[in-house]
């Protein structure tokens, strides 16, 4: 009996207490949910990752030695696609590694919330440089990052390079300044990874930015022609690394922007 009214005297006790905690006010407002709606920082959190990213894995491959115009209107062509360049040591193409470190960039940015396409997902395509930049103007990309790896006739060459318009081109003077600020951004990100970076370099020759209407930035992961380089490049810790570095670099423009 003693135990009982012990028992009875806690619950009294407890029951107290919580009518004291509560506010019925706000209690009132959680059931209506009205107090629960995001505040405006989490809005604008949310809506940044509605911004759409076009991945373009570089090459294909067969290439295409079908010329092209290399910006629109312009009388000089180039080839529509070519099938890139091959790792000195892993004979794999850069078409292959290319697509592969695509995925791990496409995968990283959903994970962050955005919104991803690619230009193409298999090998086995024919999409010339201008289709692949107007694929990415029709879809109204916020930001089209094109990943390729670099060779060159010098096996001790290393580095990663950025590449953006040019800011004089009368083709991406309008793009250049988004561009370059998203180039700058995926650089200190590549920097703070420790990657050794070459630096970011303007390009007017590249049919893929002259056709573009949208921003661009294209990454050189480093140098096929290099032994180490090619090697670690097919190593999936350090695509992760890198493409890692890259998507934060793309947060962080969005954020700034
Ligand atoms: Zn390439």
């Amino acid at each position: 009996m003693k135990k009982y009214r012990l028992l009875v005297t806690v619950i009294i006790a407890m029951g107290i207490i919580l009518i004291g905690t509560s506010n019925p006010l706000t209690n009132f407002y959680k059931g209506t949910n009205l107090i629960n709606k995001p505040i405006n920082k989490k809005e604008d959190t949310n809506k940044q990752k509605e911004f759409l990213i076009c991945i373009d894995p570089g090459h294909q491959e067969r290439g295409d030695s079908k010329l092209e115009p290399v910006a629109p209107g312009s009388s000089s062509q180039k080839a529509r696609v070519s099938s890139g360049a091959t790792g000195v040591g892993t004979k794999k193409p850069e078409y292959v590694l290319n697509l592969e470190a695509s995925t791990v960039l496409k995968h990283i940015l959903k994970g962050k919330g955005y919104k991803v396409i690619m230009t193409r997902e298999t090998n086995n395509v024919n999409i010339s440089n201008s289709e692949r930049a107007l694929f990415a103007n029709k879809e109204k990309a916020d930001m089209v990052i094109r990943i390729h790896a670099d060779s060159i006739d010098n096996s001790s060459k290393t580095g990663a390079s950025i590449l953006v318009p040019s800011k004089n081109s009368q083709y991406t003077s309008n793009i250049y300044e988004n561009s370059n600020k998203c180039a700058e951004s995926i650089k200190k990100n590549m920097e703070k990874s420790n990657i050794n970076i070459n630096g970011i370099f303007e390009r007017g020759d590249l049919t893929g930015f002259n056709w573009s209407n949208v921003p661009v930035v294209l990454v050189e992961m480093g140098f096929l022609s290099n032994y180490e380089e090619d090697r670690m490049m097919s190593s999936p810790d350090y695509q992760r690394k890198l493409m890692q570095s890259i998507s934060d670099g793309v947060e962080e423009y969005f954020t700034n922007k």
